[in-house]
């Protein structure tokens, strides 16, 4: 099979299996040329793991730190005829990669809401690990399935409140144009909160307390954004703000549960990048297109791997003091908020038009990160060469 990029909306319904490992081994490379990361961090788990800030913190993890990781993932086999998600390819890179460092990676496949995924992780921590020292929690999904009520929730990007007009960007039309936003009820914005907010990150560290698989001065982190005003009103003041502000909720009921290990749990602010997770919200590819031009033109730019290793240095690593802002919270998004980056992105905003996108926005750039998460647009890759989508595995 020859596997060209299939674009439908924000996703890309195909994914390329060497240009996949190509991703991977790019950030590996990166890892490695920083050095070693000292820390104590030995066993790490990530939920998530399989792509965007998840699969970055695996990389770090292993290649930074020296950890074994085991990874949660929600990723679709290949058939014959249909390439697998991107997710599913860069499993088998990472695991492969690491092997050949020495390092231990499983990647456990299924749904990370379910009572089932949290036992399946229990029994190989168990098996092959023991204790943890971290849990990243990095999952981006639509749909919960919950465990205990078996109700089926499904987020809704929404605003608060009242309908909201805005720019926004058809990425690949390359064309600017404003959108109505429909406001979300009461029960859209509870079912977002029950997708994206805290409380199964409560129920994975409650399972793994249980089981007494937490090291003494374990750490959990889950990822959040915030961003400025510019994207508060489909963000931080909407739906997904409410779910993220849950997340905060969560971090001081964990935190407080983890006194016998000494533990904590604490929300990261990330900056905005290009996953599967943010295409899909209205507004941010704009904002992000905005602001990736502002960042690269001032040398300031980050991709996901540049941002996570930031992370684990400098907030992670032994002996750091970290940056936390007064919820708590780790702040990676420092330099995206200064006033001098906002300011530009503020200043460009209402000129932006379809005519001088390439001009005052990192169109380009947007579409080639877009395109790279499904492996896609990597120079040593060749795309014409006829592949077996499923690499001789049976999913
Ligand atoms: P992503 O889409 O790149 O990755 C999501 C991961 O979750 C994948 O590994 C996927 O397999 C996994 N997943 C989804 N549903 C699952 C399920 N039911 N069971 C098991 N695994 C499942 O997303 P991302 O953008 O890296 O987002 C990760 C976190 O980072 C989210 O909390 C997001 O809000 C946060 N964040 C993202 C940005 C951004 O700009 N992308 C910025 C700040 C914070």
């Amino acid at each position: 099979m020859i596997i060209k990029p299939r674009i439908r909306g924000f996703i890309c319904t195909t994914a390329h299996p060497i240009g996949c490992a190509a991703h991977v081994n790019e950030q590996i490379a990166y890892v490695r040329s920083q050095g070693h990361i000292q820390s104590d961090l030995k066993n790490v788990l990530v939920i998530g793991s399989s792509g965007g800030y998840g699969l970055s913190s695996r990389i770090v993890a292993g290649f930074g730190c020296g950890a074994a990781t085991l990874g949660v993932s929600f990723e679709k086999a290949p058939r014959q005829n249909k390439t697998a998600t991107a997710g599913w390819y860069n499993n088998i890179a990472y695991e492969t990669s690491a092997a050949g460092a020495g390092l231990y990676a499983v990647t456990l496949d299924g749904d990370a809401f379910s009572d089932e995924m949290k036992e399946r992780v229990i029994d190989t921590l168990r098996a092959d690990l023991g204790k943890i020292d971290l849990v990243i929690y990095s999952l981006a999904s639509p749909v919960r399935q919950h465990p205990r009520t078996g109700a089926l929730h499904r987020s809704a990007i929404k605003p608060l409140g009242e309908a909201v007009h805005m720019k926004s960007l058809h990425v690949q039309r390359g064309e600017v144009h404003e959108v109505d936003l429909e406001p979300a009820n009461e029960e859209e914005t509870a079912n977002t909160v029950a997708v994206m907010g805290g409380e199964d990150w409560e129920f994975w560290i409650e399972a793994l307390e249980k089981a007494d698989l937490l090291n003494d001065g374990f750490r959990t982190l889950a990822f959040t954004y915030i961003g400025s005003d510019l994207t508060w009103p489909i963000y931080w003041h909407a739906t997904l703000g409410k779910a993220k502000e849950d997340l905060d909720r969560a971090a001081g009921t964990i935190s407080t549960s983890l006194g016998a290990v000494h533990g904590q749990a604490r929300v990261a602010v990330l900056k905005a990048v290009v996953t599967q997770a943010s295409s899909a919200i209205p507004v941010v590819p704009l904002y992000a297109s905005l602001l990736f031009r502002v960042m690269k033109d001032r040398g300031l730019h980050e991709e996901v791997v540049h941002h996570i290793h930031r992370l684990f240095a400098t907030q992670l690593a032994t002996g750091v003091t970290q940056r936390l802002d007064d919820q708590g919270r780790i702040r990676m998004d420092d330099i995206e908020l200064t006033d001098e980056i906002q300011g530009e992105v503020r200043r460009r905003w209402p000129l932006v038009d379809t005519h001088n996108l390439g001009e005052l926005a990192d169109l380009e750039g947007f579409r080639e990160d877009f395109l790279r998460i499904f492996g896609f647009g990597f120079a040593d890759v060749d795309y014409e060469a006829d592949l077996d989508p499923t690499l001789g595995r049976d999913g």
